[in-house]
């Protein structure tokens, strides 16, 4: 018989959102596995550690449908920056990076992640040619050194963000033209990377799983889109793609297919209970029709959404279609922190502020359900966002004597629209502590802070040329996405009128 590990956690508090209310539950954890839940001191094994957790909440952990690990050591580089100017900026970040910049790279997402309650993530990482297929097992290794799960899905395309929009290449001026490099990228090699990786990835999938990431539609032609949706098939790794994040990419699919991204997706095989949407900005009914009816999903980043300017999506009309609904923070590039309360509580607030009737608002029960059970769906994870029995013990603990928390009135408003992160105390990932006290029991935060800092002056020297060409050609991009963004389209999800 194999050893079994087992523990008790006596006295606490288990949020139960959808009845607004947080009974004293104890839990019996069994291999990291919750084996029994129930009323305070049922009967247990005497022989049972027991981890005392009176003054604390228990939640699920909270899971981060949509992030980059690749950008945390370019957290709040930028002030006002578009999608499109992002993209344009990529060779100013994501270039020249080696396989411990990499590592580093993620190890700060995940620490920070855990430290604020999120256990698991959807990790859209460097993609091929930019990463090998070994550095991305060692992104792999870096979610299972933190403890956390994770969906490791590298960004792949195979056409130029230049290129990608129809006419942005041709109005750049000629001598920066001349030092792009714009041409297409070779979609059997990336595709033979990607099945490569498939095929060798070594870390356990119920705790880090590989998947495939076509990063943007526009970005990417249909032999390495139905390739993409081919090798998910074939292996059974998730696919997550940035589907009508922003304006510029709705229209510029009418222009250059006269259909949706996501009908075009559609055609290609791409969509499957497996498929999430990252943003889904414009979306409109019909795009929200489609993925309902194949059982996808939606990353709602709301938080990112408003640091880019891209609109505010209508996560109301999403759920009403039956659409899957998580939420992530995005990128630390497009949203500076990794912070799922507050991702929550910008998911609360711009349902709100889309229109004047309270009664389609997102209710904080809804939001919590996305950013845990939501999420579980979206990643995969089937087994996580929620403390029941049988599922695994991914367990958020929350100090209720933090100010947060005093008084005690409704938890799930409290949980999504007071917490921030600053009452989190203990975090287990399938059963093992990870967080105590508020700290990351893995790492030395300040062995990190000495590690980032010197790979930041490494890259700035490395990326010279690339950051000077970025900022060199930002006002032609810029003022062409904007004039795409002024052209008429069905929806509108700006915060303002057109054009202003
Ligand atoms: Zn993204």
């Amino acid at each position: 018989m194999p050893l079994t590990t087992s523990l008790l956690i006596r006295g606490g508090r288990l949020l139960d959102a959808a009845t607004r209310s947080a009974p004293f539950t104890d839990l019996l954890l069994t291999d990291g596995v919750i084996t029994q839940r129930g009323e305070p001191g049922f009967p247990a094994p005497p022989e049972v550690p027991v981890f005392e957790a009176s003054g604390l909440l228990l939640h699920a952990g909270l899971i981060n449908g949509h992030t980059h690990g690749s950008t945390n050591l370019a957290k709040a580089t930028h002030d006002r920056w578009s999608l499109e100017l992002l993209l344009n900026g990529a060779p100013g970040w994501a270039a020249n990076q080696t396989l411990a910049h990499k590592a580093l790279n993620t190890t700060l997402g995940a620490v920070e992640m855990l430290q604020k309650g999120c256990t698991s993530c959807y990790d859209l990482t460097f993609g091929f040619p930019l990463v090998t297929v070994d550095e991305l097992i060692a992104i792999g290794q870096a979610y299972v050194n933190a403890g956390m799960r994770a969906v490791v899905a590298p960004m792949l395309q195979d056409i130029s963000f230049y290129k990608a929009i129809p006419g942005l290449y041709d109005m750049l001026p000629e001598q920066l033209r001349q030092q792009l490099d714009a041409g297409p990228g070779d979609t059997g090699f990336i595709l033979r990377q990607m099945e490569e990786a498939l095929q060798r990835w070594p870390h356990d999938k119920s705790q880090v799983q590989l998947g495939i990431a076509p990063t943007i539609p526009l970005h990417c032609s249909d032999e390495l889109t139905r390739g993409c949706a081919q090798l998910a098939a074939k292996y059974n790794a998730p696919l997550q793609s940035h589907v009508a994040e922003s304006k510029v990419q709705a229209v510029a699919a009418l222009q250059r297919w006269g259909h949706s991204l996501t009908a075009h997706f559609e055609q290609l095989g791409m969509l499957g209970p497996t498929f999430t949407v990252a943003h889904g900005v414009w979306l409109d009914d019909d795009d929200m029709r489609r993925l309902a009816a194949h059982g996808s999903s939606v990353s709602h980043n709301p938080g990112s959404n408003m640091r880019l300017g891209a609109g505010i999506a209508d996560s109301r009309r999403m759920l009403e279609l039956g659409v899957n609904l998580a939420i992530g923070t995005d990128g630390a590039l497009c949203a500076d922190n990794q912070n799922m309360y507050e991702a929550m509580r910008y998911a609360s607030m711009v349902s709100n502020v889309r229109g004047p009737d309270y009664t389609r608002w997102l209710t904080a029960p809804e939001v919590f359900a996305a950013a845990t059970a939501g999420g579980a769906r979206a990643t995969g994870f089937h087994q996580a966002g929620q403390l029941a029995v049988g599922r695994v013990a991914d367990i958020v603990f929350l100090d209720l004597n933090a100010i947060n928390w005093i008084p005690f009135n409704d938890p799930a408003n409290q949980v999504v629209l007071t917490e921030d992160a600053t009452s989190v105390r203990h975090v287990m990932v399938g059963g093992q502590w990870v967080v105590e006290h508020g700290r990351h029991v893995r790492s030395d935060l300040s062995q990190l802070a000495q590690q980032a800092q010197a790979a930041v002056a490494e890259l700035s020297v490395a990326n010279a040329q690339g950051t000077y060409l970025a900022d060199a050609l930002e006002q032609a991009v810029g003022s062409f996405c904007i004039g795409l963004c002024r052209s008429p389209f069905h929806v509108h999800r700006y915060g303002g009128p057109l054009g202003l």
